[in-house]
């Protein structure tokens, strides 16, 4: 396992997002002087990135020897998504430009969000037709990446207000699809949030495994406010991360932890330093 980085350290770009491509090229630099060597490109919308050009990417990775994967995250409203054609649309151009930019910086990842609607006030028929929709969009996805030697992974966003009812059925979902085509991105802050037992959760996803998305966090029961529930550095919520990279491991999981935390360059580095520690002290 290795630590990625997708966190932006609090006060580091100067002006209000989306960022453009210098921006990001310093935010790389940055990375590697803190010690990484993976990177998560993403997601592009109105609060992180405008769209990136790949080819002036490509090379600023390569100088830095930075290991890369995208994540095009994506909000899309479940309901527009089911009944009109312009989120539906708008879904698929980010999906096919995230592959673009896979290809044209060579990774092999990209992973992306479930529709949702909140609050979940959506109707049973149309809810079956955001998941009908979906599952049309991932499989017209799959298959252009697939021709590119790109990996899909779709994040475990399982439950309301995504489309989702639960690990199983998120699960039933992805297995309309092989392997080689599409994975699973875990977001364990998240679903530990959302009271999911991370241990069942690996085991569930276990085959189909290809990110994790690390930071720590509470029960929404014990903080109520979202933002101060999830996205904290390693040690400052209730996750159990030493049992995590345990179930990790055994689950035979050798991909990026990338680190996804709302918090100062300082704490960052203390997440990361925890982890390597972890990773150097667990059996594998
Ligand atoms: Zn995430």
């Amino acid at each position: 396992m290795k630590v990625a980085l997708h966190s932006i350290p609090e006060g580091f770009f100067k002006t209000p997002p989306p960022h453009n491509d210098d921006q990001l090229f310093r935010l790389i630099k940055k990375a590697s002087s803190l010690g990484f060597k993976y990177f998560q490109v993403g997601p592009f919308r109105k609060d992180r990135f405008s769209q990136i050009d790949g080819k002036r990417l490509k090379p600023v990775l390569d100088t830095y020897g930075m290991g890369r994967t995208v994540h095009i995250g994506g909000l899309y409203d479940a309901e527009k998504f089911a009944l009109t054609e312009q989120e539906y649309v708008r879904a698929q151009k980010e999906i096919d430009y995230g592959i673009k930019l896979c290809s044209e910086i060579d990774s092999s990842l990209m992973s992306f969000h479930p529709p949702y609607k909140f609050p979940f006030t959506i109707n049973e028929s149309t809810l079956s037709k955001a998941r009908e929709r979906f599952l049309e969009l991932v499989n017209n996805g799959v298959e252009s990446a697939h021709r590119e030697g790109i990996k899909l992974a779709l994040e475990s966003y399982c439950y309301t207000p995504f489309i989702f009812n639960g690990l199983h059925d998120f699960m039933h979902f992805v297995s309309h699809f092989p392997s080689t085509k599409l994975g699973v991105l875990l977001d364990v802050g998240h679903l530990y949030n959302a009271k999911f037992d991370l241990d069942e959760a690996i085991r569930t996803f276990k085959d189909r495994l290809l990110d994790v998305h690390v930071h720590d966090a509470f029960h929404y029961t014990v903080q109520e406010d979202l933002k101060k529930a999830t996205h904290l550095p390693l040690g400052k919520g209730d996750i159990n991360f030493s049992l995590l990279l345990s179930t990790l491991s055994e689950a035979n999981y050798n991909g990026c932890l990338s680190l996804e935390i709302r918090d100062t360059e300082q704490e960052i580095v203390k997440s990361k330093q925890y982890l390597e520690n972890l990773i150097k002290t667990t059996p594998m």
